[in-house]
């Protein structure tokens, strides 16, 4: 302790009392806990309130969890044929209260003491008007010490920690034994004052006492305010630090000027007046690519706002400058129809397009390869198959991932990769948009533009819930809109655990509908996930030719895919389908200049989310909303999936609830990383500290798993 350069938090935890080799190993398997310090950031989940008393006439909820200060009146064993039970009735001013043990009753039944007060505490159940505690924890009032008239810590256990003598109770003792021998000196706060007082927190001294033993309920919250910003400040000061140093280390190409094809495309083929908001966007990405370092751009817009056009307006001016470009898509269908897109906007211009997935094989692979390596290629289209080892660039200045969702940061990585020299630009591009507090976290070292803005002409797509029974007048429905010449989806589900079920519906469905719409005046596609890519290709091609009225599909067409003349998309077993994939199924349609409609299909049967899942489909078309009411409903870690959920382990943060803290937070690390980007200045030596003694424990727990 005298030593000031050994702190004792990173004491192994073998070494506290009452730990010893065994418990430290099983401590280190089941929670990771290797030093006091790491036991002490394990927090209470929940808390028994000691602090309160409640009267018996004050009993009423089955579940409630009370803590009561009663005299016991009387105490039996009741005999049962198998097995035997004790009661005892226990009364206070207020009223009685009844308490039972199916086990154990014959110790308890000798020495309970009636005709004294007992602190009585334990979980309610109502047998009919009686109130009942079974297995309640007695203590006698008077012995109670003032230490447990308190808030008693819950910490989460694992069945082996609860073997071997370290469950919640053992766990509790064991903090309090750390805390009591902690100096508050070797608890170094890592805010500085000027936070602290800005936001009225306390110490993390006393933060650190009070989450595990709170006097009171105002310093329990005190406590858990100060800890959830500490989690959300270090988190964006750390990604807002890393996003700083990557711009100011990470040379990027400098696209100085627009050129002949933007210029070009711009004035001569562009077929519409861009919106307002995707000026704005492709000026961000411009001003971006300029500068010389490395853009990392996430473009949000709503399914339909015109990402594409802003992508090739982007891609334009890196060929302006002599860099190639890639675009890089999550499906096979999706990367096809931007190929096929994109080559007939660009025909008369002589840049150079080619397409690159896993399908494309042998000569035709070979030669792709080719010109992109001898720079012959400007622009590559294609899938996941863009990132393979064997893809080589002669010179990639920016690469765009449409649909971000899908890929992760791993391969975002991959891309940077693909140019020696410098870092390619990367804007990556969702139609799923993000709820704010997500983006700040998940994608929290992006720059974020928004497209927030439809192309103007688009009438809202009506959507319009029915049951299944209403199927012979959704029939009629579909006859009129396709004599109207229009197309239509109709979409089922499909989920890998129950796919032959999920195929059979198709087939089913498929089959029904053909009845009413027979050949030769009707046409029907059909396309799902088990089918070769090739004739996929094929039933979708029919589909977006005209050939084919209906088109039959599993999700397959959920991202991306533009028949601007289908105005009607019919959504079967609706209830079986996310916020988002719903959303995005929806924007399948309404690309066209006539009124849209989507159509929910669904049992009665439906479970209480998916109906509200329902509701807010029916209830608006815009996609951060949708997406703020799904966050709700599926939580953050469910929304990102797993390749980005790793951004979202938090201790304590639900950044659902708090998401004010969040926006302070930012607000806070953001005012830092501009005035004192490398921690300078006196005021920010704590943040300094902390954040090198982080890095370092990191990279040396990298360095051990
Ligand atoms: P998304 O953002 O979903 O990728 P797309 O880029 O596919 O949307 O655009 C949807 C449709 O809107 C396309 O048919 C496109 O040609 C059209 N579009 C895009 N921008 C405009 C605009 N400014 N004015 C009119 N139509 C536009
Ligand atoms: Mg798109």
């Amino acid at each position: 302790m005298s030593n000031p350069n050994i702190n004792i938090l990173d004491t192994p935890i073998e070494f506290l009392k009452g730990v010893g080799p065994k418990k430290a190993q099983a401590l280190q398997k089941e929670l990771r806990v290797s030093t006091f310090r790491d036991l002490l950031f394990h927090f209470p989940f929940r808390y028994e309130d000691r602090t309160k008393f409640t009267l018996a006439k004050e009993v009423r909820e089955e579940g409630q969890i009370v803590q009561l200060k009663a005299t016991i009146i009387s105490v039996e064993v009741v005999k049962g044929k198998r097995s035997s039970r004790t009661q005892a009735i226990a009364k206070d001013a207020s009223g009685f209260i009844n308490l039972i043990w199916f086990q154990g009753g014959k110790w308890i039944a000798e020495n309970i003491k009636t005709g004294h007060e007992y602190v009585i505490y334990g979980k309610v159940s109502l047998y009919g008007s009686r109130k009942t505690i079974a297995h309640p924890e007695l203590s006698l009032a008077n012995e109670v010490s003032s230490l447990n008239k308190t808030f008693i810590p819950v910490y989460h256990s694992t069945e082996k920690l609860d073997r071997i003598g370290l469950d919640s109770r053992a766990r509790r003792k064991l903090c309090r034994a750390i805390l009591e021998k902690l100096p508050e000196n070797q608890f170094q706060d890592n805010l500085s004052d000027t936070i602290k007082t800005k936001l009225k927190l306390c110490s993390r001294y006393e933060a650190i006492n009070w989450i595990h033993f709170p006097e009171t309920e105002e310093q329990r919250q005190a406590a858990i305010n100060r800890l959830k910003f500490e989690e959300l400040f270090f988190m964006q000061l750390r990604m807002l630090q890393n996003k700083e140093l990557r711009k100011k280390k990470l040379v990027g190409a400098v696209f100085e000027s627009v050129g002949e094809q933007f210029l070009n495309f711009y004035n001569n083929i562009l077929p519409f007046e861009l919106t307002g908001a995707q000026k704005r966007v492709i000026k961000e990405v411009r001003s971006d690519m300029g500068k010389g370092f490395q853009m990392n751009r996430l473009l949000q817009g709503d399914v339909g706002s015109g990402k594409t056009i802003v992508a090739i307006l982007s891609m334009l001016i890196a060929i302006d400058n002599g860099f190639q470009c890639c675009l890089m898509a999550p499906t096979q269908i999706l990367a096809q129809q931007h190929y096929t897109g994109i080559m007939e906007m660009l025909e008369s211009t002589g840049v150079e397009v080619s397409f690159l997935t896993g399908s494309i094989k042998s000569k035709k692979r070979r030669q792709a390869l080719e010109a992109l390596a001898d720079g012959t290629t400007d622009i590559i289209i294609g899938t996941h198959a863009l990132i393979e080892d064997k893809v080589v660039f002669d010179n990639l200045g920016l690469a765009i991932i449409d649909e971000q969702h899908r890929f992760g940061v791993v391969q975002r990585a991959k891309l940077w990769n693909k140019n020696k020299r410098v870092a390619p630009h990367v804007l990556v591009m969702t139609a799923t948009p993000i709820p704010r507090t997500l983006a700040m976290t998940a994608y929290g070292d992006l720059d974020v533009s928004i497209i927030d803005e439809l192309p103007p002409g688009r009438k809202d797509i009506q959507t319009i819930h029915r049951y299944d029974p209403h199927r012979p007048k959704l029939i009629q429905f579909m006859r009129e809109q396709i004599k109207l010449g229009r197309q239509i989806y109709v979409v089922y589900p499909l989920i890998e655990e129950s796919a032959k079920l999920d195929l059979a519906n198709l087939d089913m469905g498929y089959e029904y509908l053909r009845q009413y719409f027979m050949p030769p005046d009707f046409q029907i596609s059909v396309v799902h996930g088990r089918m070769k890519a090739k004739d996929k290709d094929f039933e979708m091609q029919r589909f977006v030719e005209g050939k084919t009225q209906i088109m039959v599909a599993t999700t397959v067409i959920e991202v991306g895919v533009n028949v601007p003349n289908a105005s009607v998309m019919i959504i079967e077993n609706t209830e079986r389908f996310g916020l988002s994939q719903l959303h995005q199924l929806r924007g399948r349609v309404g690309r066209g200049a006539e009124q849209s409609y989507c159509i929910l299909m669904s049992s009665y049967k439906l479970s209480k989310m998916g109906k509200e899942r329902i509701n807010t489909m029916v209830r608006t078309n815009n996609g951060f909303e949708i997406a703020e009411a799904d966050l709700k409903l599926r939580g953050p870690g469910d929304m990102m999936g797993t390749q980005q959920s790793g951004a979202l382990d938090f201790r304590l943060v639900n950044i659902i609830q708090d998401n004010q803290i969040l926006i302070v937070a930012r607000h806070i690390a953001e005012q830092i990383i501009e005035e004192d980007p490398y921690f300078q200045k006196p005021e920010n030596s704590n943040l300094n500290k902390y954040l090198s003694k982080v890095r370092l424990r990191d990279r040396n727990w990298g360095r051990i798993s």
